[in-house]
């Protein structure tokens, strides 16, 4: 049985005021089956990890570099992550693939890496909205997949997150339909390559544009184990009913 997964992105948004929104998240979540991640900017990781220590929410990275260490201005290793008390980390989401060219190869790369130093990779596939309207979504989706995913990939150390590039912070949603059928052919795509208990144990995690009043719907979707959520994250108000949403 795959437990339920609510992630949050807050990308580049957040000074350390924003932490007291942590504290807000663990006092009015009522749902206690539903693991959580909230992956800050990387300036908070370390205090928002102390914020969440001994609680069910863990705390992430949204990218991670190749290489452990080394001249690599500006970057931060899978190591750094975990020293800062980060448990896993977004790779491969479509802002980092178009704004720093980030390939299948490169995302692989940065999955197996954190694998390796003990980090949960969140890794994301998602279509523009071009490639949804001719049709090539399922086999975008699967080069992708077939791409970004290392071989060393477990169900303990791997969630997948469709995130349809057209529905990421712009209010619109595939139809129920759409996700199922992304989110079944993901499921199959990994039993094909991994076999059929690893693929069971996979989390399969929707995000783009999940909000309180969509939430519930989404959930009901087969295949669906959870959302990755970014503008609706940075608050309790907003995040708390997602939660709440997944049963
Ligand atoms: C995201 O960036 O991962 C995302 C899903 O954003 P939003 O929820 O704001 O659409």
């Amino acid at each position: 049985m795959r437990r339920k997964l609510a992630a949050g992105n807050w990308k580049m948004n957040g000074l350390t005021t924003q932490l007291v929104e942590l504290d807000n998240i663990l006092k009015s979540n009522e749902n206690p089956a539903v693991d959580l991640l909230i992956c800050p900017p990387a300036t908070l990781i370390a205090s928002a990890a102390k914020h969440a220590r001994g609680s069910a929410m863990m705390i992430g990275g949204q990218d991670c570099h190749v290489n452990l260490s080394g001249a690599h201005t500006g970057d931060i290793s899978a190591e750094m992550l975990r020293d800062s008390g980060a448990l896993a980390v977004i790779l491969g989401h479509s802002e980092r693939r178009q704004d720093h060219n980030e390939t299948d190869q490169i995302v692989c790369k940065k999955t197996q890496t954190a694998m390796e130093n003990g980090l949960i990779s969140v890794v994301c596939l998602g279509e523009s909205l071009e490639q949804r309207e001719s049709g090539e979504t399922l086999q975008v989706i699967g080069a992708q997949l077939a791409g970004s995913v290392p071989d060393c990939a477990t169900s303990d150390t791997l969630v997948i997150a469709y995130e349809p590039i057209w529905a990421i912070g712009t209010g619109l949603v595939p139809s129920l339909e759409q996700i199922a059928e992304v989110h079944d052919f993901i499921r199959e795509k990994l039993t094909e390559r991994f076999g059929t208990d690893m693929a069971n144990g996979v989390r399969i995690l929707y995000g783009g544009s999940v909000k309180p009043d969509n939430a519930a719907e989404i959930f009901g979707v087969s295949n669906v184990d959870g959302a990755l959520v970014g503008g609706a994250s940075l608050s309790a108000q907003d995040f708390c009913p997602i939660i709440s949403a997944l049963e």
